[in-house]
């Protein structure tokens, strides 16, 4: 790539960090009072990134670059910048300015709208934000352009070579497999005992945790902070990564929403300085960047031999868990419970509340499914997948912000995600004899080490796909997900 367009990409990239830690400052520190100003602060710097990417500059640099990659000289590292600049070109460039602002203006009056209607808990007064959104993101699909359907239109801004068919075979096979599991686990009526009821954390103490998780962990905190927030979340930058968390009085769930992001941020951290400005300087998905904090998580962070790690730093700091024994701990953290809210669902049941949501969504998108029938549908799917349904609007159809700002196509890269860590970790275990040894003794330097080889040091030279070959020696498949959760969770609940 030449080094003049490298060098208006970096400006490219220093606008979207602006951006991402001007948001950062709106959720972590900034004063209530600075709302209204700070929004008009972010619009200005969108409609630059907006501005920069449809240029007539940037036009002529892809063209020229797309010229010269059909030359045989450029390396495959050359080849995956062009082709990521121009996917992230066509996409901006493809929908006409004026339905850009339409769609903005119309996701930030949606958004408050849909704020109030949660809070009445009535849907119909959403419900025509919902249509004028979808009808103006279904025209954008029109503009930008789909492989068979508009939906991939969506999935595509999220999973680069994704396309809806492909996903909604893996999307079946899991379905069918995972209901009867849920099933299982739900019927031997043999609930872990929730061993945080009654006791209290105290917040600051939790903070502490969190930090010194995340510091063994590898997170590397001379290029990195951890906040405050309330929900926690993960701005990429390779030399300034931030993250946060939040802390509940009434248990521990902070260690493990530290150690996901966590695993967000290791991602970030370790994407090499020299391809962080250029555009394959991020993970090939957003499927992937969840991939390694559930990988962490989860694979790693809810397993015995981490419990047996963290136990002893646990009970030094919470006294009150002094009676209760490890494996206690591991099975409560590991309880199965159906619940109607995605946030607070348990590894095994969450993947069945983003098929719902994902059967709606394409069900929109084909024309299957009117918008007003959502809420009936959530709540007959809901009780069919997990035996329950919603009382209301607010804990059924309206409990998630995503379809209120037009994120259309984004809840499949969340099962994608877990799916992708299921398969990667198979491979991690193959590769170290002693892992389960690593990981009580707190040694988590060479598992590091080993996906930033492996997975971080690419960004996204690789689509996903491709990665998950290379680095697992398999497309991706459902059957590791399926066999984890059986491994993980039949023991629990005597079941075999
Ligand atoms: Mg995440």
């Amino acid at each position: 790539m030449s080094e003049i367009y490298e060098e208006f990409y970096a400006k490219l990239s220093d606008l979207k960090q602006t951006k991402a830690l001007l948001s950062w400052d709106e959720r972590v520190t900034m004063p209530n009072g600075a709302v209204e100003e700070r929004s008009q602060t972010q619009a200005t710097i969108s409609s630059l990134i907006h501005e920069k990417l449809t240029s007539d500059k940037m036009k002529n640099y892809i063209e020229k670059l797309n010229k010269e990659s059909t030359k045989s000289d450029l390396n495959p590292e050359q080849k995956a910048n062009v082709r990521e600049a121009t996917r992230e070109f066509e996409r901006a460039y493809k929908v006409p300015d004026e339905l850009v602002e339409e769609i903005s203006e119309t996701v930030s009056l949606s958004r408050s709208a849909w704020v109030k209607a949660k809070e009445k808990d009535d849907f119909q007064e959403f419900l025509p934000w919902l249509e004028k959104l979808l009808d103006l993101e279904k025209e954008a699909a029109e503009h930008i352009g789909y492989e068979n359907e508009p939906y991939d239109a969506f999935l595509d801004e999220h999973e680069p070579g994704m396309v809806t068919k492909k996903l909604e075979e893996i999307f079946n096979s899991l379905r069918e497999n995972l209901i009867p599991i849920v099933e299982k686990i739900i019927q031997t009526n043999d609930e872990p005992s929730n061993i945080f009821e009654g006791k209290d954390f105290s917040p600051e103490k939790q903070e502490a945790l969190s930090k010194e998780l995340a510091n063994n962990l590898e997170f590397n905190f001379k290029q990195g902070r951890l906040d405050t927030s309330e929900h926690p979340f993960t701005v990429g930058m390779r030399k300034d990564a931030r993250i946060t968390n939040r802390y509940n009085q009434k248990n521990l769930h902070s260690i493990f929403s530290a150690i996901h992001e966590t695993g967000h941020a290791l991602y970030n951290q370790n994407i090499p300085s020299d391809i962080a400005k250029k555009p394959i300087g991020k993970p090939p998905s957003t499927s992937y960047s969840e991939s390694q904090s559930r990988l962490w998580e989860n694979q790693i962070g809810r397993s015995k031999p981490f419990i047996e790690y963290i136990y002893p730093k646990i009970k030094n700091r919470f006294p009150q868990l002094k009676n209760i024994k490890p494996l206690e701990f591991y099975r409560s953290i590991n309880r199965v419970k159906p619940t109607p809210i995605r946030v607070n669902a348990d590894e095994a049941t969450y993947n069945l509340h983003i098929l719902l949501r994902f059967e709606i969504e394409i069900g929109i998108f084909r024309d299957e499914i009117e918008p007003e029938e959502i809420p009936q549908i959530w709540q007959e799917k809901m009780d069919k997948y997990l035996g329950l349904r919603p009382e209301s609007p607010a804990e059924g159809v309206l409990q998630d912000v995503h379809w209120s700002v037009g994120q259309f196509g984004y809840f499949p890269s969340y099962t994608l995600g877990n799916l992708y860590s299921a398969q990667i970790f198979e491979t991690v275990k193959d590769q170290f004899q002693d892992l389960e040894e690593k990981i009580k003794n707190g040694n988590f330097k060479p598992i590091k080490d080993w996906l930033t080889q492996n997975i971080y040091q690419h960004g996204r030279k690789y689509r996903a796909g491709k990665l998950t070959k290379k680095v697992t020696g398999e497309k991706l498949n459902e059957k590791y997900f399926i066999n984890y959760l059986k491994d993980r969770y039949y023991p629990i609940y005597g079941l075999d």
